[in-house]
């Protein structure tokens, strides 16, 4: 969103009629790791805000993992009040090919992900240049295997749901 044009990319995706959310004003810091009002302010309702009618009808939050991590690291006790208050949706993940690190590779274990798995959430940040050349590829070896591709998210990867605490967040929330 801090990059010129950002928004235009996102009207463009929500004008193709994807669902799209908040992952963090910074992507530099969890609310785990400084747990307190003020990072839930920055990180998630500045956002949120910024985001205004762009979002969606349901308000749809990921956290910053930090290199693709799931701990307590990503929720503070504030976070979990102001999504639950706030009616958000979290969406969580199951599947870090790890892109970033090897552009090439990544499709392989992904591929490898959906076989282990009976739903998979990938994330794929798209930041090292040319990883996502693979990604027709993958798609195509996607279809032929006929998995379904959904828009919906899977239980186990959504702790909260419309504001409702659905899953087991313990192990996710930094207790002061
Ligand atoms: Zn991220």
């Amino acid at each position: 969103m801090h990059q010129p044009g950002g928004r235009g990319v996102l009207e463009d995706v929500a004008a193709a009629g994807h669902a799209f959310g908040n992952h963090s004003m910074t992507h530099t810091t969890s609310p785990g790791e400084s747990p307190g009002w003020e990072t839930v302010q920055r990180e998630i309702s500045d956002m949120q805000q910024l985001l205004g009618s762009l979002a969606g009808d349901e308000k749809l939050f990921r956290p910053f993992g930090g290199g693709g991590h799931l701990g307590p690291h990503l929720f503070s006790e504030e976070a979990v009040e102001h999504l639950t208050a706030e009616q958000y949706t979290v969406a969580l993940w199951n599947s870090v090919p790890r892109d970033w690190e090897d552009p090439d590779g990544w499709c392989e274990r992904a591929l490898l992900d959906i076989q282990r798995r009976p739903w998979m959430l990938l994330v794929l940040p798209d930041v090292a240049a040319d990883a996502m050349k693979h990604l027709p590829t993958f798609l195509d070896r996607v279809l032929e295997s006929q998995v379904e591709i959904t828009p919906d998210l899977p239980a186990d990867c959504v702790p909260i749901r419309r504001g409702r605490i659905t899953g087991d967040l313990d192990p996710l929330v930094a207790h002061g």
